[in-house]
């Protein structure tokens, strides 16, 4: 097993080009701990299965190199790479029986039966295919194939790493939840360096340790899932991770003061002058804002458009003058009538300049 480093990885289908929009891929530089359990998460072609194929040399990068360990593997094809990847839709030989599919990525590897048989039937067991072990893949259903994908994944215990590209998106719902966890066990128990991709942020949440967030061929956020939530580092992780994700909205900067819609608002920290020319936002998760009865000192004044009871809490929108705002409540009791004021929780409240947040110096 192996640590794995992109260097200043860039990838443009196109071939070089010194136009930054050809690139799928932007500058990259990232490093896959051994034994890490990792998520890559972002929208739909944002550059997630493009990295990791340029980790199992499916693709060769336009620049930038990949190293695992000291090595250097920019050049070396997949099948000397020891890499196992699991892809969307079930890759499995339907002449096969179950056992004999689970069975090929070690007898193609010269293993003796003696090896191969009990690991077949632990995983089987695992993935819930024990019933089906003498059955023939093709009279199977979707949902049996990729889990007969995943355990050929699985199957050799000294992968250097096993890359997984969003494949649950033709498992049943319910069924998605049991795998993943199964997932994390055998994680767990195996120690394997896993890449998941997704661009679900619940999966990628609860599946990784450290979740890696991409949008337009960069990389936005790597962090923990309680990072991406509490300190997004970029208003698209903001915006992505949370439902519904934080509020962004514009406003002028004065030292410790914002004004939104053209109210003051006092922050906890003081923040350098920005110059004139730049985007400068701010940026508060609904679970940070708070509705109290109207007129209350030090509240905002907002005119409430949509309540959405969603059992455990309340999704309350409401609009300051020309911006609205999510804001999550457990009780809407105070406020009677639609309108109300609102409350910003400061010590939660992140400014972004030009997208990217910056930090302030406590007063
Ligand atoms: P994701 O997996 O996040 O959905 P991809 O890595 O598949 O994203 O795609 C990233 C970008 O590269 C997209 O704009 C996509 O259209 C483009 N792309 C992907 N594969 C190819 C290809 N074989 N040829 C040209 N462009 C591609
Ligand atoms: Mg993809």
């Amino acid at each position: 097993m192996a640590n794995i480093t992109l260097k200043d990885i860039a990838h443009s289908y196109t071939g070089a080009s010194d136009n930054p929009a050809d690139y799928a891929l932007k500058k990259l530089n990232l490093t896959w701990r051994d034994g890490g359990a990792y998520a890559l998460l972002g929208p739909s072609g944002c550059g997630k299965t493009t990295l990791l194929n340029i980790i199992s040399g499916l693709i060769t990068p336009t620049k930038g190199e990949v190293h695992f360990n000291q090595e250097d593997v920019t050049q070396l094809p997949t099948e000397h790479r020891n890499i196992a990847q699991i892809f969307q839709f079930p890759v499995v030989y339907d002449t096969m029986t179950v056992f004999q599919n689970l069975a090929f990525p070690l007898k193609n590897r010269g293993r003796t039966k003696e090896e191969i048989e009990p690991r077949v039937i632990e995983l089987a067991a695992m993935l819930g295919l024990s019933d089906n072990l003498y059955t023939k893949a093709q009279h199977l259903t979707a949902d049996a194939k990729q889990k007969i994908s995943l355990g050929r994944g699985l199957i050799r215990q000294s992968v250097n790493a096993i890359l997984f590209d969003e494949p649950l998106t033709v498992i049943d719902p319910q069924l998605k939840w049991e795998i993943r966890s199964q997932l994390k066990f055998l994680h767990k128990q195996f120690g394997f360096t896993m890449i998941y991709v997704t661009h679900d942020q619940t999966e990628a949440l609860t599946f990784a340790d450290e979740v890696i967030v991409m949008y337009e061929g960069e990389i936005v956020q790597v962090g923990t899932p309680e990072a991406l939530f509490m300190r997004p580092e970029h208003t698209f992780v903001g915006y992505f991770i949370g439902s519904p994700g934080m509020n962004i909205a514009p406003c002028e900067l004065q030292g410790d003061t914002i004004i939104v819609e053209g109210y003051e608002i006092e922050l906890a920290n003081n923040y350098p002058v920005q110059n004139d020319a730049v985007k400068i936002e701010i940026g508060i998760r609904p679970e940070h804002l708070d509705l109290s009865a109207a007129d209350t000192p030090g509240g905002l004044p907002v005119t409430i458009t949509k309540v959405d009871d969603i059992g455990r809490y309340k999704i309350v929108r409401v609009k300051l003058r020309n911006k609205e705002f999510n804001v999550i409540m457990n009780e809407l009791s105070a406020v009677t009538g639609d309108k109300a004021s609102l409350h910003f929780d400061t010590s939660h409240t992140h400014i972004y300049v030009n997208d990217h947040l910056i930090l302030g110096e406590p007063k």
